[in-house]
């Protein structure tokens, strides 16, 4: 199926909705039924057919329609954030005494899920180094059910060879999950590579607008049934018919914004890579990343999201860099139509600073739509600002 049928058609038909252009929201908890009959044969298939709003809405199931067939999987099922997402389909995989093997340094919310929330319920987990995909099969237990990957990771972006990780977790019959936000469906389609679970946060690119909260699980249609059955109506994060909107205004311009974003992005990156206020780049794009091959092979496109070292002595430095920058806005979360930054020191005596394998002095950026050239010189009068090494 092609990209613009997706983006643009499917799923909609204008003729169910007295010709209306744009899918309208159908802003209802309960659909009415004439008969008894016909209300016992929607419940029989309440993931397919409006019943009540926790399970289907038909403004999300558009939405469902077309997420599923751009990552080219069999279902897609829509939550209220894709952190609902994600525990939803790792707790569809385990059971108390099971064991799972994760990439280290995922999203923080996935890393308290596997570390903090499980092991209440006896699930544990190993972190491992995802850059050799073997780190992944020493880590493996007899009762290990899932293996849990995000290409690239947050912060450091460290890619994960999926295939090949695919091919140890199926010896040994383990099922493979990944979050796919940072790539989206059209950079990375991780179920053709042989993963079972997708996730994304649809926050972030694939509503692109920064104004809603979303999360993606795409699976089989199997995996979907009992997920819905149980997880999805029973922990109830739904997404609201609303922004489910909002996501599917949003996907219109995904190939626009996926395009402009990896156009301009590497240009960022080589400048402040050859930046003496930079100490390091993490970005997977980066001819001189040793995993540039690997992100080239798996990734059709750069994406938006890179990190920096500064080279500073001082968190007044790094604080002095971040406050200069005038284009980039200083706010968590990426994806939308602005730029961004996200500075480390600012989880310095936070409760929510629990990772110090990632270091003070890391500034994490995202591009967003602006001119590019505005972009460089802005940082070059930051970086200027910062100065260095007192
Ligand atoms: C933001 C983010 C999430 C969480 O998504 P929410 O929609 O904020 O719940 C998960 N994974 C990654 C990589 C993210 O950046």
């Amino acid at each position: 199926m092609d990209l613009s049928h997706i983006i643009n058609h499917l799923g909609e038909s204008h003729e169910r909705y007295q010709g209306a252009g744009a899918p309208p929201v159908y802003q209802t908890n309960n659909f009415v039924f004439e008969t008894v009959d016909d209300m016992r044969k929607a419940l029989a298939f309440e993931m397919d057919t409006p019943f009540y709003t926790r399970g289907n809405n038909p403004t999300v199931t558009i939405l469902r329609e077309k997420i599923a067939a751009l990552e080219g999987a069999e279902e897609c099922l829509m939550f209220g954030s894709g952190s609902a997402a994600i525990s939803a389909g790792i707790l569809s995989s385990v059971q108390s005494g099971d064991h799972i093997v994760c990439v280290r340094k995922p999203y923080s919310w996935t890393n308290k899920l596997l570390n903090l929330f499980l092991p209440r319920y006896g699930v544990t987990a190993t972190m491992v180094d995802g850059t050799d995909p073997e780190n992944f099969r020493k880590a493996i237990q007899p009762n290990t059910r899932l293996i849990m990957l995000e290409s690239p990771n947050s912060l450091t972006f460290e890619v994960q060879d999926i295939p090949a990780v695919v091919a140890i977790a199926q010896e040994h019959g383990i099922l493979t999950a990944i979050d796919n936000s940072y790539a989206t469906p059209l950079n990375q389609q991780p179920i053709l590579m042989g993963v079972d679970m997708v996730f994304h946060s649809a926050s972030k690119y694939l509503s692109g607008h920064s104004d809603v909260v979303a999360g993606v699980l795409c699976c089989s249609r199997k995996k979907a049934e009992q997920i819905f059955k149980s997880e999805f109506m029973t922990l109830g994060g739904v997404l609201s018919p609303h922004d489910a909107w909002l996501v599917l205004r949003g996907l219109r311009t995904l190939p626009l914004r996926m395009e402009r974003v990896a156009e301009s992005t590497p240009r960022v990156v080589d400048f402040l890579a050859a930046h003496p206020g930079v100490a390091h780049v993490y970005y997977p794009f980066l001819l001189s990343n040793p995993q540039y091959e690997v992100a080239r092979k798996q990734m059709k496109r750069p994406g938006g999201q890179f990190s920096i070292l500064l080279r500073t002595d001082s968190i007044e430095g790094a604080d002095r860099f971040c406050n200069s920058l005038k284009r980039f806005l200083m706010a968590c979360s990426w994806g939308g139509y602005e730029s961004l930054i996200f500075p480390m020191s600012t989880l310095y005596g936070s409760a929510n600073y629990q990772n110090n394998e990632i270091p003070w002095n890391l500034v994490r950026f995202y591009v967003g739509l602006e001119d590019p050239e505005l972009l460089i010189a802005d940082l070059a009068q930051a970086l200027e600002k910062m100065g260095m090494g007192e």
